[in-house]
């Protein structure tokens, strides 16, 4: 664990000490009793990149100490085949992590997230409803029990994520606030690839073909940009627009293009402020989402 003394101080290159990794609630308690505050937690599933990253060093410039979770959790999984799937690489991960700023990872295993006989689900309403929530039934009251659970473990002063899950952010920000968690809720920006394409730990399952295809998310969300900043406020316009751009792809096959709210996630009839585009794509077995938010105001 790094003694830094204050928030955002810089590590000494060439120095950074190799996280310490923790499994059991026990651990994580001791662990956490010693280290310095503010404390910042990074909840992942691990198969970091550089979207992780981004979070772990925005973590390391707002806290004393930075706490990455690594868990890939069996209940927010909807298909079987994706939970087997999910790519785990453990020694790459301890390395990135170390690198980007953890001083602390909690990898724990299934049941010391949820101890025997749990019983407990954590389901936010009308928010989960559009988008995600209908395309993956479960898997938003999956993310909202564990993320409730590492929380209320943590006890941070701050936690971030990405902007990437831009529902999720909106879901666990609403929880958090629901259930009076001390924990104030971070948004970090979506870190892409120099291609457009959002990064994301199922990228790597993508064939080169896919992976080939796989910007045309982006090229859809800037086409509809591209419209907003033309003048045109239609919900339905820009959607089609979105539709249009990912129609030229045949390996795309689109789940759901969506103009919403951004607060409440209804979708946009008249985009009046600020909107966002969001959509989840398959191609073959790999479902890619991403987004992009139209700030409003002018
Ligand atoms: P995951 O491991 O996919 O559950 O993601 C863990 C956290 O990293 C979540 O808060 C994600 O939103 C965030 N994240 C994943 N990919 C990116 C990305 N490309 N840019 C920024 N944040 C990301």
């Amino acid at each position: 664990m790094s003694n830094k003394a204050t928030p955002g101080a810089e590590r000494r290159p060439g120095r950074r000490p190799v996280p310490r990794v923790v499994r059991t609630r026990a651990e994580l308690r001791e662990a956490l009793a010693a280290a310095p505050r503010p404390l910042g937690l990074v909840p992942t599933m691990g198969a970091l990149h550089e979207g992780h990253a981004s979070l772990i060093r925005r973590a390391q410039m707002e806290s004393a100490t930075v706490l990455v979770t690594i868990f890939v959790n069996p209940r927010q999984f909807n298909e079987t085949t994706d939970f087997e799937k999910y790519p785990r690489d453990k020694a790459a991960d301890l390395r990135l992590a170390g690198s980007a700023g953890a001083d602390l990872l909690w990898i724990p295993s299934v049941e010391d997230v949820y101890p025997a006989g749990f019983q407990t689900n954590v389901h936010v309403g009308r928010l989960t409803e559009p988008l995600e929530g209908a395309a993956r039934p479960g898997h938003l009251e999956g993310v909202t029990t564990v993320v409730a659970i590492l929380l209320t473990l943590a006890g941070a002063e701050k936690a971030f994520f990405g902007q990437k899950d831009a529902q999720q952010l909106l879901v666990i920000r609403r929880m958090a606030g629901d259930l009076g968690l001390a924990t104030e809720i971070v948004a970090c920006p979506i870190v892409r690839e120099a291609d457009g394409l959002a990064m994301s730990s199922r990228n790597v399952r993508l064939t080169p073909e896919e992976r080939a295809a796989a910007p045309v998310l982006r090229r859809a969300l800037l086409a509809a940009r591209a419209a907003y900043d033309g003048g045109a406020r239609d919900g339905a316009a820009l959607r089609a627009a979105m539709g249009d751009v990912l129609a030229t792809e045949p390996l795309a096959t689109p789940e759901y293009v969506s103009c919403a709210d951004p607060a409440t996630l209804r979708e946009l009839a008249t985009i009046e402020g600020p909107a966002l585009l969001s959509m989840a794509v398959r191609f073959g077995g790999v479902r890619l989402i991403d987004n992009e938010l139209l700030a409003g105001g002018q």
